[in-house]
């Protein structure tokens, strides 16, 4: 199987165009749907299929280089580097935040069975992942070895995510007034933002607490594609829940409701998180009526495996309001 094959396989606009007709987006005159990136390929869902996109390339062009990088035990990323480690031959290595007495995720055990081999890192050594000298130490011990950043977010991955907007070629969700995505590393936000029409406004939910540094990210690394920053865009608050992979009740209340009235599945992760924001921003009244609103489904569905009784657990326990 190569990579080209699936791509010609690639499911035609209808099928990776959800229309969403929910009471709160009718009562606020709201047109909105959802682009299934995690429709796009079974292994290298979502995102991770754009970000990679510049590899792929080189790979189909006959590079074979092994390839490093890092991630959790539930990356998304990971497991689409494994993938395509595996489509064209090549060694493929995650570093992993933890310790090597753990028992293997799902994740881990595709990847493995891709043929990708991990190393973990301790808590010190995976806060050191950007920092020159470790980079440095990294080169020594892995000499010949490319090494993909966390997330597989650089300027290949902003070049790759700009090809977003051609799947949605011929329809009229490419003129959208906004399309809203997760960030987590910001390489897709950053892509959306290079590749947007004019007068498309891209929102940007970070899902972890990134303060000021979020929107300073994003601009470093369309800087470092080469894009001038073109505007139109911003970052939505509340869509952290308090960290990185936290699961509040809530969240996972909103999680379960919102598959239930729209039947698409979220990752609690990324897109329960974009998603829960974006109703928020709807009720304060962000977007004005009229408006088509574009969310962009990253895919993630590979990570949930791992939380998926922590949802059904949490969830139970919530009840509150849910703005869905
Ligand atoms: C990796 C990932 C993201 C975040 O993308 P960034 O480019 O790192 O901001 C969003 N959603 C899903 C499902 C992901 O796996």
């Amino acid at each position: 199987m190569t990579l080209s094959c699936s791509e010609r396989l690639q499911p035609d606009l209808q099928s990776l165009i959800t229309p969403l007709d929910l009471p709160l987006y009718r009562h606020h005159g709201l047109r909105v749907a959802m682009l299934r990136l995690d429709r796009i390929h079974p292994q290298i869902s979502g995102n991770k299929w754009f970000k990679l996109r510049g590899l792929a390339e080189r790979l189909r062009a006959g590079e074979r280089p092994a390839v490093l990088s890092f991630g959790g035990i539930w990356s998304n990323h990971l497991h689409a580097l494994a993938y395509l480690g595996y489509l064209f031959n090549i060694p493929t290595l995650g570093l992993v935040r933890g310790n090597a007495g753990q028992s293997e995720t799902a994740m881990m055990e595709d990847a493995r069975r891709w043929g990708m081999g991990f190393v973990f890192l301790g808590r010190e050594q995976y806060l050191r992942r950007q920092d020159d000298d470790f980079l440095a130490e990294l080169k020594e011990c892995y000499p010949g070895w490319e090494v993909v950043p966390e997330g597989g977010s650089d300027r290949q991955a902003v070049l790759g995510c700009r090809e977003i907007w051609q799947l949605l070629s011929g329809s009229e969700w490419a003129s959208s007034e906004y399309a809203v995505c997760a960030l987590g590393t910001g390489g897709t936000l950053a892509g959306l933002i290079a590749g947007k029409p004019e007068t498309t406004r891209v929102v940007g939910v970070p899902v972890l607490q990134l303060g000021a540094a979020g929107p300073e990210q994003v601009a470093s690394l369309l800087e470092s594609a080469g894009v001038d920053d073109p505007g139109g865009w911003s970052l939505a608050g509340g869509g952290d829940f308090g960290g990185y992979a936290r699961l509040p009740a809530e969240l996972a209340a909103f999680l379960i409701r919102f598959e239930a009235r729209a039947r698409v599945s979220l990752d609690p992760v990324y897109t329960a998180k974009m998603v829960s924001a974006f109703h928020r921003q709807v009720q304060e009244g962000f977007y004005p009526a009229g408006s088509r609103v574009l969310l962009i489904h990253t895919g993630g569905l590979q990570g949930r495996r791992g939380m998926q009784r922590k949802v059904e657990q949490r969830a139970a326990a919530f009840n509150g309001p849910l703005s869905v």
